[in-house]
């Protein structure tokens, strides 16, 4: 039977915890699983565990490290049926997004594994010598996720940590820790040594708190929103640590008139509506030509009002928000929207069928003032702003105007317009005609200004774990460097 209770996991084995925190079902409200409240002693147990198994998982190599994540990467496959399930009912998510979300998981924890071996580094001629670059782990990274992809976030951060031979502690989302604990258990099954995968779960202010401000970590990543960043970002201030923020968004799409738009919206309906808009880089607003407006808006709406909403597990388009804290945010932006007097096109209120759990219509405002605050503050759920654009120079001032700089879109069949605008907007990813939620584990992916710095995925990430280290020998009377 699956179990649902996410006990405090350190040194490869699973401790009952002071307290628990309860688990919540969005889709019903009520309580449905056990979530450990670790605490502070709790996390000094992990670093005391993470510093003891480091240096020998260091030094066991990078192909012997990288076959135990292939062998993870396989053990979540093996056990995806019941994880997605897991994650679907945990989360609010229809099952087909959370089997994605396992499969892109495995494909991190393959990805790195593969990868680590084949990280090279340089060798640089010097006058009567050489020098060389090596890439050594930072020791424990401590890791502290979100709640909307939880175990697709933890693979994003942890694989290619563990992969470059740090022991990790891991603090996941209150909301959502079942599948970080399970994921532990699965590398200890496949022959993880003991203490490099630790789990403490537990509220951001007490475990969460403990781990950002912990001496023992050698480097932290965490996930999340931009107020906590900031947190994070002076406790690392105070021990001298180094760290990855990957943080919000409020990320445009640009449409240009020369478009398909039936051909195009049902992509843009994906681009926010996947994960039911709870996503960092998720599309969440649209800068549109006004030649093309009244089309777009006509399309987008047949594409909303369409889709079936349900509890996750019954698996229709679009599940629960994740939580009470999360519908009431939401909602209370649709508000805004209302009082700021921008129209809704669609959406706007509950489910009529649905009068428990968190469900909310995909909403769509007509957007007429581009400073609205629906228009550039991140509300984080299926609410889309349309503002229509007269030219291409306000175009991208728009777009460029609010502070975060996570992802940004171009949609033209117009090759220089595409790189051009492409090459202007000040994103961390930009995409041309398609829109990327995700997928692509080998793509550097992360902010600029307030959306973060430093980047997840791809090789860029196995730089980001570890820290360049040069070593300068002299040989005497060698020639070129040799
Ligand atoms: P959040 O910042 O409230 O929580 C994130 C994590 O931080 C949770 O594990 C939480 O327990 C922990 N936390 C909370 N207070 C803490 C504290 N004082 N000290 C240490 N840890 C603490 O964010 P959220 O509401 O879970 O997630 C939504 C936000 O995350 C959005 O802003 C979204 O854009 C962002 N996000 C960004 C990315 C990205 O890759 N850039 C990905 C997913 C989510």
């Amino acid at each position: 039977m699956t179990d649902l209770t996410a006990p405090i996991y350190i040194n490869g084995s699973q401790r009952d915890p002071g307290g628990w925190i309860d688990s919540i079902d969005p889709a019903t409200g009520k309580a449905f699983a056990k979530v450990a409240r670790g605490t502070a002693a709790d996390i000094d147990a992990a670093v005391a565990a993470a510093s003891a198994a480091q240096p020998a998982w260091d030094a066991l190599g990078p192909a012997r490290r990288g076959e135990l994540l292939q062998k993870l990467a396989d053990a979540l496959g093996a056990n995806e049926a019941e994880l997605a399930r897991i994650e679907a009912q945990d989360a609010g998510k229809p099952v087909f997004e959370a089997v994605d979300d396992v499969q892109t998981a495995a494909a991190y924890f393959r990805f790195y594994g593969e990868a680590v071996d084949k990280f090279y580094n340089d060798k640089i001629p010097l006058e009567g010598g050489f020098g060389l670059t090596d890439r050594i782990p930072h020791g424990v990274t401590g890791h502290i996720t979100p709640w909307n992809y939880p175990v697709m976030l933890l693979a994003r951060t942890v694989a290619p940590a563990l992969a470059m031979g740090n022991a990790v502690i891991l603090k996941p989302a209150e909301e959502t820790s079942l599948s970080s604990v399970y994921t532990a258990r699965l590398a200890t099954q496949v022959g993880f040594p003991d203490g490099v995968f630790n789990v403490v779960p537990g509220l951001g202010e007490e475990a969460g708190a403990a781990l950002s401000g912990h001496p023992g970590i050698d480097h932290i990543s965490f996930t999340g929103s931009r107020e906590v960043g900031k947190l994070i970002m002076h406790a690392s201030a105070d021990v001298m640590r180094p760290l990855t923020l990957e943080l919000g968004g409020k990320s445009p799409s640009v449409v240009f008139d020369d478009v398909d738009v039936e051909l195009i919206a049902p992509k843009l309906r994906t681009a926010l509506l996947w994960n039911n808009g709870q996503t960092c880089n998720a599309q969440s607003r649209i800068l549109v030509s006004k030649k093309v407006h009244g089309h777009l808006l006509e399309a987008l709406e047949a594409e909303f009002s369409k889709l079936e909403i349900a509890p996750g597990l019954e698996d229709k388009d679009l599940a629960s928000l994740v939580s009470k804290q999360q519908y009431e945010r939401v909602a209370s932006y649709i508000e805004i929207g209302r009082a700021e007097g921008q129209r809704i096109v669609t959406g706007g209120r509950r489910p009529k069928h649905l009068d428990q759990g968190y469900f909310l219509e995909p909403t769509i405002f007509d957007v007429t003032d581009p400073g609205s605050r629906i228009a550039n503050e991140e509300i984080f759920g299926p609410v889309l702003s349309v503002a229509r654009f007269e030219d291409e120079e306000q175009a991208i001032r728009v777009a460029n105007g609010t502070p975060f700089d996570l992802a940004a879109a171009v949609w033209t069949q117009d090759i220089d317009r595409a790189f051009r605008v492409a090459g202007q907007l000040r994103a961390g990813q930009v995409y041309v005609n398609n829109w990327s939620i995700g997928t692509g584990v080998n793509l550097p992916f992360g902010g600029i200004r307030n959306s973060g710095f430093g980047r997840e995925k791809g090789i860029a990430a196995l730089a980001e774990y570890s820290a360049l280290k040069t070593t300068v020998v002299r040989v005497t009377g060698g020639v070129g460097g040799r």
